[in-house]
């Protein structure tokens, strides 16, 4: 691990003039990503700020029924808070399906949210990786592909977005909240995340001095009966081959209310716009569901051992939809 400097920033407006000034200075937050990759000399700053100490451990009701979240809350006490679990369950489930208890202990909301991909080739120095080293090449083609994406790769990275909370952020129209020594800015979740294209190593549309300070989730009173379904190759600590965050809302006989976002197969966290299109005013039947899903896939491009992940995702969509609507999204 290369040496670097240490700040302890005790608020928002030290930690954001701390980095201003320091070009090569990265934030820690809980480090359960960070760490593993100074470690391994990936991420090489030359100064960490450390933000752990910041008091931004709120998650309060905002005027209107939505939520603010403080960045620093930590994964374990998000997903056990009253106000997620009762309104957001879909996002509680999420937090819970991800990592171990003793990471979700320590992770951030706004490390999840920054988290860089589980690519076996990106941590493996010995390996061609443009995420890593621009340029490179991409020895994930023609490698091991069981765990890389089908929607939104390129000729030029095809990693897939690790996290479950961003699926389930995604779903619920939630906005993040950066803040630098030029200000405030907020960002939709879903525009938050870049897909790869020629620059795989521009990850975010967050800049390098930029601290995520919050996330705003809106009022959704079909996201009360919301739900994350996740399928992996063991039952804990494993990332997802497909997820699924869903909520939907029937009346009269037809799709009133519909969110549906996707993880483990997309380049970033993964909000199925199509599929949702499509299922707006749709009578709620496993024809429409399979209809939804067989298009948000279509564009799906797969790799040798990751085609199953187009029908598994199909598939998945259509059971989620299915439990949803025998729970009562009805009216
Ligand atoms: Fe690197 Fe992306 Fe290729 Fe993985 S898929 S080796 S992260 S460029």
């Amino acid at each position: 691990m290369k040496a670097f400097a240490y700040v302890s920033a005790p608020d928002v407006a030290t930690a954001v003039r701390a980095i201003a000034t320091e070009p090569r200075a990265k934030f820690i937050g809980g480090g359960t990503n960070l760490v593993d990759l100074m470690r391994e000399d990936i991420e090489r700053p030359d100064t960490v700020v450390d933000i752990s100490g910041i008091a931004l451990t709120g998650v309060e009701e905002l005027a209107g029924g939505g939520v603010r979240i403080g960045a620093m809350v930590r994964n374990s006490h998000l997903a056990a808070h009253p106000l997620i679990r009762s309104r957001y369950p879909v996002l509680a489930q999420a937090i819970l399906a991800g990592a171990s208890g003793q990471l979700r202990n320590m992770a951030t909301v706004g490390g999840n949210i920054l988290q860089r991909t589980r690519c076996p080739y990106f941590y493996d120095r010995a390996a061609a990786c443009n995420k890593r080293e621009p340029g490179s090449g991409c020895d994930a083609f023609g490698g091991f592909t069981r765990n890389h994406a089908v929607l939104g790769g390129s000729e030029s990275c095809i990693a897939a977005h690790p996290s479950d909370m961003c699926v389930a952020l995604a779903a619920l129209d939630a906005v993040v909240e950066v803040e630098s020594v030029r200000g405030v800015r907020r960002i939709p979740l879903v525009e938050f995340h870049r897909l790869p294209g020629a620059t795989p190593h521009v990850e975010t549309d967050i800049a390098a001095d930029e601290l995520i300070t919050a996330v705003e989730l809106p009022a959704l009173p079909v996201a009360t009966t919301s739900r994350y379904r996740k399928v992996r190759d063991r039952a804990s600590y494993a990332f997802a081959l497909v997820s699924v965050a869903a909520a939907l809302e029937v009346q009269h006989g037809t799709v009133a209310t519909v969110r549906l976002a996707l993880g483990g197969v997309g380049a970033k966290p993964w909000r199925a716009h199509e599929a949702e299109r499509l299922l707006l005013g749709a009578a709620p039947t496993e024809e429409s569901f399979r209809r939804a899903a067989a298009a948000e896939l279509a564009p799906a491009v797969a790799q040798p051992h990751n085609a199953f992940k187009i029908e598994l995702a199909e598939r998945t969509i259509v059971a989620t939809l299915a439990q949803l609507l025998a729970a009562g999204g009805a009216a």
